[in-house]
């Protein structure tokens, strides 16, 4: 802060004297004096505003990562919560009728899309379990 009051003082200490000078012979060869405490004074209250604004930057965001960083822990907990319960054991194909294990690479197609909690229920439907990751398993 004295930075920023010592630039203070020296941008009014510049205008009081480039008032003074402006309209005088004088001005030519003594307003250089005015115009460099002009330039130095603002320079130093704008150098000491964009210090205390990046501090005070620098503690807003460390208050938002801490914050975020707890919000992250909580929608990871939840997901995998929602994935150990909605996950269902098995997709059937609708356009073939065949299900799969989750695991199954024809359990990413896009008709993919039945889900079912277990074999019996997916058999009952009129699915029939697919012939190589449900092989020898029913
Ligand atoms: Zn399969």
């Amino acid at each position: 802060m004295k930075k920023l009051m010592g630039g203070a003082g020296s941008l009014v200490l510049g205008a009081i004297l480039f008032s003074c000078f402006a309209d005088d012979f004088v001005f030519v060869c003594l307003g250089v004096i005015p115009v460099k405490l002009i330039v130095g004074g603002s320079v130093a209250i704008y150098l000491s505003y964009v210090r205390l604004s990046e501090e005070l930057n620098a503690q807003e965001n460390s208050e938002a990562l801490g914050k975020d960083e707890n919000q992250g822990q909580e929608k990871d907990q939840d997901q995998s919560h929602e994935e150990n319960s909605v996950q269902p054991a098995f997709w059937g194909n609708t356009q073939s009728l065949i299900f799969h294990d989750p695991q199954c690479n024809f359990a990413q197609s896009k008709k993919c899309t039945q889900p079912f909690p277990d074999k019996e229920s997916a058999i009952s439907a009129g699915y029939s379990p697919c012939s190589i990751c449900l092989l020898g398993s029913s």
